[in-house]
């Protein structure tokens, strides 16, 4: 077992104030792989206090100068990249191939984003009425991530940061730290100045409140669910910090006649049960047009029946467990309920697969004839779970799309690029996948209503991290 009880504050691996000791667990086979340590409140006291004194210099330091040290770290990363997929397929259980081409793979697509977004980025210009507008480095920043996506999330926070001028003390998800402790040895072996970046371990309400509340902390930035979201908001309230958060969705995926059904359907499943079914901006409402939703449901049968779960080490395409027993047993409960609830079980259900004892895999699940008062339309699900729908006319399916808290993501097919259009206008969420179209990097990404405030990605992902300063001058 790897023994990782140390913190990396002020630029060195240092013991956590008092000894806490917690289990890594591989959700492969539920055996421990690591042992970290719990922080408390005197480690973030520590490290917020270095990331205060040292932001007085960083926050000095030029463009130029930072983007040195940026393409060290991609250099550095890109070297180590399979020290990063190998860590990921250990502590998330994402199959080793997906770890590969997407995982980790976010670390370098980020670090690029933010690269060139830097180089755009104007921190000084003059305004019509003879002002000068500065953009400066907003302080402190306290960065709190979840495990699903985790070097994702980590990049998508530490590298503005950085980028910017700030300083920051991250507290990754307890579940996934060591991708978070390889990263932040390629930070320091990329030069940063010590204190700029610093890590502490521990769970979010003993040491992510903490941060969230910490009177030296000028910016929260936090990844996970709705409910814990909001909790940081009211703790961040009391020190007027900045708060940005993404958190959860419950995207659903418009399907018009006019599709390419067999195409559609494939997407929408495979990008539903991708990781798992742990992405926050995962389609898990598929809403079909009456006059196909037969045939709809027989496609889905049969792409679903082909998904198959496997062992996270051996390569390709096939899905992981989950990452704990924790989110297994919410999976379970989730199912169970759509059951109870009266939505038609088309494939999957409840308990592993055949074939696993052990690990938390989980069948793939797909709920047909599923209505809005249902909790499996309702709530997040985070895991290989989808509901369909149906739908009469584009009015009905741009308000079954909005019938929900969240406004993360939303997908639209239609062979009527107009159409599509249109409904992606009146659609009240962050981003609108168009006939398949991807999420890019260097694009922002975030959501309306519950699932956030903010966006992380590119030149606006950096303008997060940025205080506005006026300068003015006499006539
Ligand atoms: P969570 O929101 O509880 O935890 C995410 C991160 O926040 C972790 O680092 C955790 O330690 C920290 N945290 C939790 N409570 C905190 C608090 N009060 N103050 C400060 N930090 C806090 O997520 P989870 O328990 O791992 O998962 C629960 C559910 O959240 C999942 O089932 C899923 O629906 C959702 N989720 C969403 C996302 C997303 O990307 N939107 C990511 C992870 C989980």
């Amino acid at each position: 077992m790897l023994d990782k009880r140390k913190f990396f504050i002020n630029g060195q691996w240092v013991n956590p104030a008092k000894p806490n000791d917690f289990k890594v667990i591989n959700p492969a086979n539920e055996k421990p792989i690591a042992v970290i340590s719990m922080g408390a409140e005197a480690d973030i006291n520590n490290a917020v206090s270095v990331a205060k004194k040292i932001f007085l210099s960083y926050s000095q330091t030029s463009t130029e100068e930072r983007l040195v040290l940026l393409e060290r770290l991609l250099e550095i990363y890109k070297r180590r990249y399979v020290e990063m997929v190998d860590i990921i397929t250990l502590e998330l259980g994402a199959p080793t191939t997906m770890s590969a081409e997407a995982q980790a793979d976010t670390g370098i697509g980020h670090l690029q984003g933010f690269i060139d977004g830097l180089r755009q980025l104007t921190t000084r210009e003059k305004l019509s009425n003879g002002d000068v507008l500065c953009r400066e480095p907003i302080g402190v920043c306290g960065l709190i991530t979840p495990w699903n996506w985790p070097i994702n999330q980590i990049a998508l926070k530490v590298l503005p940061a950085l980028a910017t001028g700030c300083t920051c003390v991250l507290k990754p998800s307890e579940q996934t730290p060591l991708c978070a402790m390889l990263y932040a040895e390629m930070i320091e072996e990329a030069g940063f100045p010590a204190g700029c970046f610093n890590l502490v371990n521990g769970d979010g309400i003993n040491v992510g409140s903490v941060l969230s509340a910490h009177k030296d902390v000028d910016m929260i930035s936090f990844t996970g669910s709705t409910a814990a979201g909001i909790t940081i908001s009211k703790s961040a309230a009391n020190t007027v910090k900045r708060v940005t958060l993404e958190l959860g969705g419950k995207s659903p995926y418009i399907i018009f006649d006019d599709a390419d059904l067999e195409a559609s359907i494939t997407n929408c499943i495979q990008s539903c049960f991708y990781n798992s079914g742990q992405s926050c901006d995962a389609p898990t409402r598929m809403l079909v047009q009456q006059s196909v939703y037969d045939e709809a449901l027989r496609i889905a049968q049969s792409v679903a029946s082909q998904v198959v779960v496997g062992n996270p080490q051996d390569e390709g395409d096939h899905l992981g467990p989950l990452v704990s027993g924790i989110q297994f047993d919410r999976v379970q409960m989730m199912i169970e309920k759509g059951i109870n609830e009266g939505a038609t079980l088309l494939t999957g259900g409840k308990g592993r697969p055949t074939g696993f004892e052990v690990g938390y895999f989980t069948k793939p699940t797909l709920f047909a004839d599923v209505t809005s008062t249902m909790s499996v339309f309702r709530e997040e699900i985070f895991g290989p779970v989808l509901t369909i729908s149906v739908f009469d006319d584009e009015a009905q399916a741009i308000e079954m799309a909005n019938d929900t808290d969240f406004g993360l993501a939303a997908y639209v097919d239609s062979n009527d690029v107009m159409r599509a259009e249109r409904v992606a206008a009146r659609i009240r969420a962050g981003m609108v996948h168009i006939n398949g179209g991807p999420h890019r990097y260097g694009s922002p990404f975030g959501g309306y209503k519950h699932s956030g405030i903010g966006r992380e990605g590119g030149v606006l992902g950096l303008e997060d991290f940025l205080e506005i300063k006026t300068l003015h001058y006499p006539d």
